[in-house]
C-alpha cells in the first residue's frame, strides 16, 4: 500500500514564513490525529554534538511544540544518551549541550526530559518478535509518553547509509544497554595499551564483570569477562582514559536490522500515535553525534511529513539522490542528478537494507505518494 508523504520546499513569502509553512505541513500531514488532549508527547530529536552545526534549528521545534500544544497536547523535547562519555553520556551533560546549541526553554517553550535517566540506565523491556532481538530496551520517557513525535535531521551514516526517521527511533530512543547491544552483539573490551588499571571501573560494574589483574610488580589492567557480562555499558562511560569501547563485532547488515527491530519496539504501544517529520537540510555526510560537519552534499531541499516511517525516509533518500551534489562537498565520485550518494560516501553500506527490513516487519511501505504543499 502507498502511504502519503508530504513535503514542503523552501519558498517563502512575506504572507508565509518557513515557520508558519511547516505548521501548515503538520496540518495538512495529520498531526492532529495523533494524539489526544493532555496527552503527554514526546518530541524526540538530536539536540547536536557539542561543535556540530548541522542539527534542526530549535525556532522550528518551538513551532512543532506551539502546535502541539495549540491541539491541547503536553509536549516534551527528548532525546537518550550517547553509548559513548562525551558532551551527552550522561542526563547533565546532555541538558547542558542542548541548551547550549539553543535548546533553552525560552527558545522552545517545552521543557527538555532525557528519556533514558541520569546515566542512561532508565529503561523499559520491551518483547520484539525479530531476527536479532527479543527484548529492547527503549528509554522509559519514551515508553512512558502517550504519543511520539519524530523530528529528524535526515543525514549521512557511517554506519547505516544515512539516518532519518528509522535511526532517530530505533538507535535513538534506545537506553545505553539498548544501543549497545546493536551496536555489538558481544561485551565492551578494555584497550589494554590505554588502560592505566586505576580501577574506576570496578566497583561501577553491577555485575561484578570487571577486575584488575596484575600485569608485573606495579602494573595492573582491568579485563572484563564477557561471560558475567550484560551488555550495560556503563564501564564504556566511566574510564577516564577511554580506554574501554564496544567491539564492532556486529556486521553492518545486522546493525540495520537491529535498529529496525528496537524501532518496532519503540512504536509498540503507540499505535496511531506516532508523526514523523524529516528536515532534509544541511544534508551533512556524517551522523549529528560527530562534533563537527562536513559540507552539505547536496542542496537543502525542504521538509517531509508523514504517518509511515519507512515512506518517509524512502522519499528523503529518493530526493537527495535525485539532485547533483553540491561542488565544495566531500564527494569524489557519482556526484551526478540521480546517482546513489550514500552508496558513494559508504560504499560498503548498503543502505536500502533498513528500509526493506522495515517494510518486512510491517513498519510501513517503501512505496508512497509524495505530494506537495
Ligand atoms: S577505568 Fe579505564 S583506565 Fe581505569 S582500570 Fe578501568 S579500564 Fe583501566
Ligand atoms: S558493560 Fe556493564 S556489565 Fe559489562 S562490564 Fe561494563 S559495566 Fe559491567
Amino acid at each position: 500500500m502507498k502511504n502519503t508523504v508530504y513535503f514542503m520546499d523552501l519558498r517563502a513569502t512575506p504572507k508565509e514564513s518557513l515557520i508558519a509553512k511547516l505548521g501548515r505541513l503538520m496540518e495538512t500531514a495529520g498531526i492532529s490525529d495523533t494524539f489526544k488532549k493532555r496527552d503527554l508527547v514526546a518530541v524526540k530529536l538530536h539536540f547536536g554534538e557539542l561543535g556540530n552545526a548541522a542539527f534542526i534549528r530549535p525556532i522550528y521545534l518551538r513551532k512543532v511544540v506551539e502546535t502541539i500544544k495549540g491541539l491541547g497536547g503536553n509536549p516534551f523535547l527528548t532525546d537518550a544518551n550517547t553509548l559513548y562519555a562525551g558532551a551527552r553520556g550522561d542526563t547533565p551533560s546532555h541538558l547542558t549541550t542542548a541548551i547550549r546549541n539553543g535548546f533553552a526553554y525560552a527558545v522552545v517553550d517545552a521543557p527538555l526530559v532525557i528519556a533514558d535517566g541520569l546515566r542512561g540506565k532508565s529503561e523499559r523491556a520491551v518483547p520484539v518478535e525479530g531476527k536479532h532481538i527479543e527484548t529492547a530496551y527503549i528509554g522509559t520517557e519514551i515508553v512512558e509518553a502517550d504519543a511520539l513525535i519524530s523530528v529528524a535531521h535526515f543525514k549521512g551514516h557511517e554506519l547505516s547509509g544515512f539516518g532519518g526517521t528509522i535511526k532517530n527511533l530505533g538507535m535513538g530512543c534506545a537506553s545505553r544497554r539498548g544501543k549497545l547491544v546493536q551496536h555489538s552483539g558481544v561485551s565492551p573490551k578494555v584497550t589494554r595499551k590505554k588502560c592505566i588499571g586505576c580501577g574506576d571501573c570496578v566497583p561501577h560494574c553491577s555485575q561484578e564483570a570487571i577486575a584488575l589483574e596484575k600485569v608485573d610488580e606495579k602494573k595492573y589492567k582491568a579485563h572484563i569477562d564477557p561471560d558475567a557480562c550484560i551488555g550495560c555499558g556503563e564501564c564504556i562511560l566511566v574510564c577516564p582514559q577511554g580506554a574501554i569501547n564496544p567491539q564492532w563485532a556486529t556486521s553492518i547488515p545486522d546493525f540495520m536490522e537491529k535498529m529496525v527491530e528496537y524501532t518496532a519496539a519503540v512504536l509498540k504501544n503507540k499505535e496511531n500515535k506516532t508523526f514523523y517529520i524529516n528536515f532534509i537540510t544541511n544534508v551533512s555526510p556524517a551522523c549529528d553525534c560527530v562534533p563537527s560537519n562536513d559540507a552539505p552534499i547536496v542542496r537543502d531541499i525542504g521538509v517531509v511529513a508523514s504517518r509511515d516511517p519507512v515512506a518517509i525516509d524512502q522519499a528523503s533518500v529518493d530526493m537527495i539522490n535525485a539532485e547533483p551534489a553540491l561542488s565544495a562537498c566531500c564527494m569524489e565520485e557519482n556526484r551526478e542528478a540521480g546517482s546513489d550518494k550514500f552508496k558513494s560516501i559508504y560504499p560498503k553500506v548498503d543502505w536500502p537494507i533498513q528500509l526493506d527490513y522495515a517494510e518486512k516487519l510491517g513498519l510501513g511501505s517503501r512505496e508512497y505518494e509524495l505530494v506537495k504543499i
